[in-house]
């Protein structure tokens, strides 16, 4: 880790004039930090790896030193699909995460890279989604198992009403933008057509 505006664990103690309860409190705040040659930023969201090698997302909110230099940096945990439903329901992406209030200091060193998360529309509005290209459309909230928006709440597509998910495929009206199943439009993918238009745009 570099020095300069940076926690490091060489950091010279600057509390010689500092009082005891000062000391107590968040010492050293940083806004970024070099690790392993990855720089992070407040608001990035970065990867942890559990011991079983699954990864772990966190949106960095405060990267901080404590007294005797350890650094320590607090996520904001998004829950993966896994975490929230026994069942996960078909309409859920792959790389869809729910954002939370779960708030945990981790070590600096856990940190094992970052990525992004997009909203839900620019997610689906890529041509090409990256490996490190994740979206999120909902809130988790632990204590009480629901997320936020309810998914009775999330936006739906086609004649059908379905939820939107990014598994589907659709064919979009050239003139409100609405999203339709291609059998649900009488349809087939391999003839889709740059101009068309929905039923409800056509009367
Ligand atoms: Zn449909
Ligand atoms: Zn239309």
């Amino acid at each position: 880790m570099k020095r300069t505006n940076e926690p490091s664990d060489s950091e010279p103690a600057p509390r010689k004039h500092a009082s005891r309860k000062q000391s107590d409190s968040p010492h050293n705040e940083f806004s970024r930090l070099k690790l392993n040659g990855t720089v992070y930023n407040v608001g990035d969201v970065a990867v942890i790896k559990e011991y079983t090698d699954d990864c772990c997302f966190g949106k960095i909110v405060k990267i901080w030193c404590k007294a005797k230099g350890q650094a320590f940096v607090r996520l904001r945990w998004y829950y993966k699909p896994s975490d929230v439903f026994s069942t996960v329901p078909v309409f859920i992406g792959v790389d869809e995460l729910f954002n939370s209030d779960h708030e945990q200091d981790v070590y600096v060193q856990t940190l094992y890279d970052k990525v992004q998360v997009l909203s839900f529309p620019d997610y689906s509005s890529r041509s090409e989604i990256d490996e490190d290209i994740f979206f999120t459309r909902a809130r988790y909230i632990p204590s009480t198992n629901q997320l936020d928006p309810p998914i009775d709440a999330w936006p739906t597509v086609c004649l059908c009403k379905a939820i939107q998910s990014p598994n589907d495929v659709y064919v979009e009206c050239e003139q409100c933008g609405r999203l339709y199943h291609f059998p649900c439009v009488h349809m087939e993918q391999e003839k889709v057509d740059k101009d068309w238009v929905c039923s409800a745009c056509r009367q």
